[in-house]
């Protein structure tokens, strides 16, 4: 079975077309300035096949970028399948599905109203996954659709970790609530966690570091997220590339009433001039941190530490709140790929039974357990691989 999953964006989109069963890629891409001048990246994960990577491709909208895509997949000399039937179903990424997905499902026209009735919730994300599935309805008819949601993996959060202590009629009426994001990734890497270590994930309480330029924790008790760090919004939680993390909402005024700035500039300075780049001044990248802060650069290394200290804290909240942890796994960019940080948000955590295996912990990009053979709790590097869960999903959804 061959799954197309599709990551649609506003003006860009990303694909691949996978075997949920087997875990292979076929081929992924990504389609970028739609409706601008058109990019078109394509490459074929099959022997012989060349990739395309072309400029000034015809995109007006997202319906001539899927075209391109299909038509690609199903070329003749470097298509990775012989026709479209080839392509049994496709799993589209849907940023927000509110309270009313709590699970991935197969698209009709009812999960098409209520996908759009969580538009408000995320203004900037759903019109576009909505757009990305009209495009490919239009061009696949007959081709069963699947939408796995961001969110859906935190339904399973109780009311004492979901609710703002706000007037309750802000939640009732105006559903503000934690809803939490990254579940995709949170979900997938807590069932390899499981297989790693050999037991059933409703026996396990682990804790999922999911740290990249977007970064989120997430406590996942018995296989079910209790606890996120991403709220309302993708704001909040620890310090992140740009955007800040979790603040004093008094700060927002003072800022405000200072420097005369509306409340566009101020969510503009929270979300893309904050986090490690605003407090190094020096990038967004953790890579261009380490360097710095190796040459010493003082605010560099200071963004770093903030944001470690900020994931520790994290996991210290998540061990309370589930009474217990048998598993930190580490994913995403940073996560996946800096033993300096892995190691210094697990220094210090002793105390409650971690400890790391330095050498086993220089690694990237590998699945591996991290902590000593004694450590009472273990310390897991897991790359996330939310496309494959999304084909999984979708697999599981149209079978
Ligand atoms: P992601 O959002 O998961 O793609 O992660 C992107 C982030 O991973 C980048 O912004 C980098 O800061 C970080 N990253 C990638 N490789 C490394 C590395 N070797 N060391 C530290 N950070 C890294």
């Amino acid at each position: 079975m061959n799954v197309l999953v599709i990551n649609a964006g506003s003006s860009s989109l990303k694909y691949q077309l996978l075997n949920p069963e087997t875990g292979d890629l076929l081929a992924k891409g990504l389609c970028e300035r739609i409706g601008i001048d058109g990019k078109f990246t394509y490459k074929p994960q099959l022997p012989g096949k060349e990739k395309i990577d072309a400029a000034d491709v015809a995109m007006p909208t997202h319906s001539e970028a899927i075209a391109a895509v299909l038509n690609a997949l199903v070329d003749g000399k470097n298509g990775v399948v012989a026709s479209m039937k080839e392509i049994d179903a496709v799993g589209h990424r849907v940023v927000h599905g509110g309270e009313k997905f709590a699970r991935s499902v197969v698209i009709n026209d009812e999960v098409m109203a209520a996908i759009e009735e969580c538009n408000p919730l995320a203004p900037l994300h759903n019109p576009a996954n909505i757009i990305g599935i009209k495009a490919c309805q239009a061009l696949m008819p007959g081709v069963p659709m699947v939408a796995v949601f961001d969110t859906a993996f935190h339904q399973t959060m109780p009311p004492v970790a979901y609710t703002y202590a706000l007037p309750y009629e802000y939640y009732e009426k105006d559903a503000v609530r934690r809803y939490g994001f990254h579940g995709t990734s949170h979900k997938y890497v807590a069932q390899r966690a499981a297989d790693m270590l050999g037991k059933p994930i409703e026996s396990l309480k682990l804790i999922s570091c999911h740290l990249g330029n977007g970064s989120s924790i997430t406590a996942v008790d018995g296989g079910k997220s209790v606890d996120t760090s991403m709220g309302f919004t993708p704001l909040a939680g620890v310090p992140m590339g740009t955007r800040s993390g979790d603040l004093d909402a008094g700060i927002l005024e003072y800022l405000m009433n200072k420097y005369g700035m509306d409340i566009k500039e101020m969510l503009n300075i929270l979300n893309k001039k904050s986090g490690v780049q605003g407090v190094s001044g020096v990038s967004s990248d953790f890579r261009d941190l380490s360097n710095a802060a190796a040459e010493g650069n003082t605010r560099a290394g200071l963004a770093v530490d903030l944001f470690n200290y900020g994931v520790k804290k994290y996991i210290g909240a998540y061990a309370a709140a589930m009474g217990g942890v048998d598993a930190i796994i580490f994913t995403a960019g940073v996560g996946e790929n800096s033993a300096d940080q892995r190691m210094a948000i697990a220094s210090g955590l002793e105390f409650m039974g971690v400890k790391m295996d330095e050498d086993a912990n220089k690694v990237r990009g590998e699945e591996r357990v991290i902590s000593a053979a004694d450590s009472k709790v273990k310390v897991l590097l897991i790359p996330t691989n939310e496309e494959l869960m999304i084909a999984m999903d979708t697999a599981a959804l149209v079978k």
